[in-house]
């Protein structure tokens, strides 16, 4: 039996461990769990799995909680996250959004816990300081975005492998098909329209930007030991082939599947067992796949995110702090989808380049949404 402490149990990836342990409750069993707003479905969750520990981070709706079941214990408040983070578990799986996850993977790398990790701001903010701590520990950190999950998998399981270069494949999000020069005026709900996922809505409008690819190589260069020029983004517009991996006799070894978040969240849990999913199958017959480049015109904000790399320290934890604090105000439409891509280049230009610690990512981030508030202030003034 896994003993899983589930943080961000009420969103998109979170619903889906739920799934899976639901699937096989024989094999799992939550221990802990953890939300921030949506107290009425939290409520849910808990009474049918009863965890040990119960943490709702935004307490506005606790009216919803209806009822905790006995020997359940419960806190609520801006750090309650971390209580889900307990020692009793056996993997910590990270699906909480932005940066509020780092901190829990840090408790639980210094309780010695396993991650799985799709809340991928924590290697973009924090690889740096996150790795090594976790290699010292002895902890895996395993990858459950899709596209990880794909070269994780083409490399067997094994992150030490030695290959030549990864293709991290993206569908181009939700405008991929629509003309540049309408994109000024595409709202939140155009944004929203995914082709082929089912996700949050700040990951959402991150696929239609190309933000999420530009942390997703990022993350990638964690998880498997990268430069930036060993990896290639490549556009494929049916989701079907979720990464891919060449080696140096010029062998590429993909893996494919039906777009379905699904399979990397079991894997995660039970690797290098595979379980049965139900109607995970991919039928080939009359498919057509198709593979290009990254149009510089129609994802600007994709080279924003390259920048920051190339600056390196805290940069990408300013632009993951400040594309979270812009998706949001596009999102209640209080600026132009076109907008996101210069909010974030003035936030690289007014970033102080600092060392890496915790106190320093815990500084750029808040310094991060400060600067898109008073760059947000200053045009709407002008
Ligand atoms: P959602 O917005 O659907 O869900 C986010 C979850 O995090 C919710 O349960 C939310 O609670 C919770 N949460 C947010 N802030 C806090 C906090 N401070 N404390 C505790 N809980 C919090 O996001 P997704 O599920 O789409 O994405 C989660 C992570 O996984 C992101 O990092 C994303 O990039 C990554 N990912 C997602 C994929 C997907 O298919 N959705 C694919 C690959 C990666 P509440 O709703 O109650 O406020
Ligand atoms: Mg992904």
């Amino acid at each position: 039996m896994i003993k899983i402490a589930l943080l961000g149990s009420t969103g998109s990836i979170g619903r889906q461990v739920l799934s899976v342990v639901e699937r096989y409750p024989e094999k799992f069993k939550i221990i802990s769990m953890a939300a921030g707003s949506n107290a009425a479905l939290f409520s849910q969750q808990v009474n049918k799995h009863k965890p040990k520990i119960a943490c709702l981070t935004n307490p506005e709706n606790l009216s919803s909680i209806t009822e905790i079941p006995l020997g359940t214990e419960f806190y609520y408040g801006e750090n309650a996250l971390l209580h889900a983070v307990t020692g009793e578990c056996d993997i910590v799986f990270d699906a909480v959004m932005g940066y509020a996850g780092l901190k829990a993977v840090k408790q639980a790398i210094e309780l010695k816990k396993n991650v799985a990790l799709a809340n991928k701001e924590t290697l973009v903010a924090g690889g740096g300081l996150i790795m090594p701590m976790a290699k010292k520990a002895g902890v895996s950190i395993i990858p459950v975005d899709s596209e990880h999950s794909a070269i994780w998998q083409a490399l067997n399981f094994d992150t030490n492998r030695e290959y030549k270069k990864l293709l991290i494949t993206a569908s181009g999000g939700a405008l991929r098909n629509i003309p540049v020069e309408n994109l000024s005026s595409v709202t939140a709900s155009d944004a929203l329209m995914h082709p082929n996922w089912n996700m949050g809505k700040k990951i959402t409008v991150d696929c239609a930007t190309m933000v999420n690819k530009g942390f997703e190589v990022i993350e990638a260069m964690w998880l498997f030991n990268a430069k930036r020029s060993d990896i290639e983004v490549v556009i494929h517009p049916e989701s079907i082939v979720h990464s891919l991996v060449e080696f140096s006799d010029g062998a590429i070894m993909a893996q494919m599947g039906i777009p379905s978040m699904e399979l990397p969240i079991q894997l995660a849990l039970t690797y290098p067992e595979r379980l049965y999913i139900e109607n995970h199958e991919l039928n080939l017959f009359g498919r057509t796949l198709n593979f290009k480049e990254v149009d510089k015109e129609r994802y600007p904000a994709f080279f924003t995110v390259d920048k920051a790399i190339e600056l390196g320290k805290n940069f990408p934890c300013a632009v993951s702090a400040a594309d979270e604090r812009v998706v949001d105000l596009f999102l209640n439409g209080k600026i132009k989808y076109t907008e996101i891509p210069l909010y974030l280049e003035k936030v690289l230009e007014k970033t102080e380049k600092l060392s890496l610690s915790f106190e320093n990512l815990e500084y750029t981030d808040k310094m991060a949404r400060v600067i898109v508030d008073e760059i947000y202030l200053s045009r709407s003034k002008a």
